[in-house]
């Protein structure tokens, strides 16, 4: 098992943040779960779904190597196309999650797969050395949703499985108004219902 922290992620976090209980959650989580987020693990990703009122926030932080097999700066024509490929799924937010039971529209997107470009600069943020000088690389994909009032989602599908089939799994923390739960979506499993 490879695992490294994530020393960013606070920071992370504090950027995110577009509502207060989305920030509320993620910041006073229990330590159980915020463990659970900094452990980097191959075919492993993380999600976390926050709703609230009418604004739904989702994260995607995953090993490069769930997407594209490698976690070094594409330097040869297959890695660079590999790269190009996840790059256009990850801007088809569908292709990460989708919805049902509501009446949302997304607002916003981020994408950060920026070490993994060919030619980046020697600044990677969430890149670090492991401690055997193998590299690990996460991507993080985020997207925000504007619902109308009273119409939030009642469930939701993980399509990411299906488009980045190295993922195993993810592990999911959700938050829907004063509801909250947790749940391990796998390909044969992606569902999510927020209840
Ligand atoms: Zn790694």
């Amino acid at each position: 098992m490879k695992t490294l922290a994530h020393p960013q992620k606070s920071a992370r976090t504090l950027r995110l943040c577009s509502f207060v209980l989305f920030c509320t959650y993620l910041l006073l989580a229990p330590l159980s779960s915020a463990e659970s987020l900094a452990a980097h693990t191959h075919g492993v990703a993380h999600m976390t779904i926050a709703m609230a009122d009418e604004s739904i926030a989702v994260e995607i932080i995953s090993p490069a190597a769930n997407l594209v097999g490698f976690e070094h700066q594409a330097q040869s024509e297959r890695e660079v196309s590999a790269v190009k490929k996840a790059t256009k799924i990850l801007h088809q937010p569908e292709k990460l999650l989708t919805f049902s039971g509501g009446e949302c529209s997304l607002l916003d997107t981020e994408l950060d797969i920026s070490a993994l470009k060919p030619n980046a600069s020697d600044e990677h943020e969430h890149e670090h050395e492991h401690e055997h000088g193998e590299h690990h690389t996460d991507v993080v994909a985020r997207q925000e949703y504007r619902c109308k009032k009273n119409a939030l989602p009642s469930s939701a599908k993980a399509t990411w499985l299906l488009h980045f089939p190295a993922t195993e799994r993810i592990e999911l923390m959700w938050i829907k108004q004063a509801t909250q739960g947790s749940a391990t979506l796998t390909s044969e499993n992606p569902k999510i219902d927020f209840k």
